[in-house]
C-alpha cells in the first residue's frame, strides 16, 4: 500500500482514522521521500489567524498525520529510490501533468515516485498487492497502465468499515466529508452517502472486503 500526500491529509482530518489506517495496514504501508516532504511541508508554518478555513484544516490534518504516522518507532517506512530509478520519475510526471486539467501548478513528483517504487515492489514480490492509495485521478490511470491497482481515501474508509464492525457507516460518511473537503476525490469515483460505507458481505459479495487482504 503506497500512500499519497492527499490521502495523508484526507485521513488526518479525523485523528482516529489515522490510527485505524496504521493498524489495518500495519507493516505494509509505505510512502516515498517526496510525499514525506510534502506532508511535513504542510505542517511547517501555522497559517495566519485570518487565513482561509481550508488552510487551517490542511495544517491541522498534516500535523495530525505526522504525529500519528511519521514519527517515532511505529512510523511508516519511507522507501528510497535508487540512482537507477531517478530518471524514471520525469517522464511519469509529464504524463501526469498532461492528464490533469485542474491544479496545473501541482508538480506530481510525489505520485510519480510512488508509481516507480510500487512498480519495483510489484516486480520483486509479484505475490503481494501493491496498491496506490491516491485521490488523484491521473495517478490512478497512470498506475493502472502499469498494472498497479489504486484506491482513494473513500475506498480506504470503506475497507476500514468492512474490517471493523464498530466503525459505522454514519461515522464513515462524516469522515469522508471532512477529508474530501481538503483532498477532493474525483466526482465519478466518490462515495455518495452513508450506504456506500456498508459492508455487503452478507449479500454474498463485497468489493471492499475483496481488496482488504494483502
Ligand atoms: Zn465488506
Amino acid at each position: 500500500m503506497w500512500i499519497d500526500t492527499g490521502v495523508f491529509l484526507f485521513a488526518g482530518t479525523y485523528g482516529d482514522t489515522l490510527d485505524r489506517l496504521r493498524t489495518h495496514y500495519a507493516n505494509r504501508a509505505y510512502l516515498g521521500p517526496k510525499v514525506d516532504r510534502e506532508v511535513r511541508g504542510f505542517a511547517r508554518d501555522a497559517p495566519a489567524v485570518d487565513a482561509p478555513e481550508d488552510e487551517h484544516a490542511r495544517y491541522q490534518a498534516a500535523t495530525a498525520a505526522i504525529n500519528a504516522l511519521l514519527l517515532g518507532p511505529t512510523a511508516l517506512q519511507v522507501q528510497r529510490l535508487t540512482d537507477h530509478e531517478l530518471p524514471l520519475i520525469e517522464p511519469i510526471k509529464q504524463q501526469l501533468a498532461a492528464m490533469s486539467n485542474t491544479n496545473a501548478k501541482k508538480s506530481h513528483g510525489g505520485e510519480a515516485e510512488l508509481i516507480v517504487l510500487a512498480s519495483r515492489a510489484a516486480n520483486d514480490r509479484p505475490d503481494r498487492r501493491n496498491v496506490l492509495l491516491t485521490n488523484d485521478a491521473a495517478a490512478s490511470v497512470v498506475a493502472g497502465r502499469r498494472h498497479l491497482p489504486s484506491r482513494h481515501g473513500g475506498d480506504m474508509l470503506a475497507e476500514l468499515a468492512c474490517s471493523d464492525a464498530s466503525l459505522d457507516c454514519d461515522s464513515c460518511w462524516a469522515r469522508f466529508q471532512a477529508g474530501h473537503a481538503i483532498s477532493g476525490i474525483p466526482t465519478n469515483a466518490r462515495q455518495r452517502g452513508r450506504d456506500d460505507f456498508t459492508c455487503r458481505r452478507t449479500e454474498g459479495e463485497c468489493q471492499d472486503c475483496a481488496v482488504t487482504g494483502d
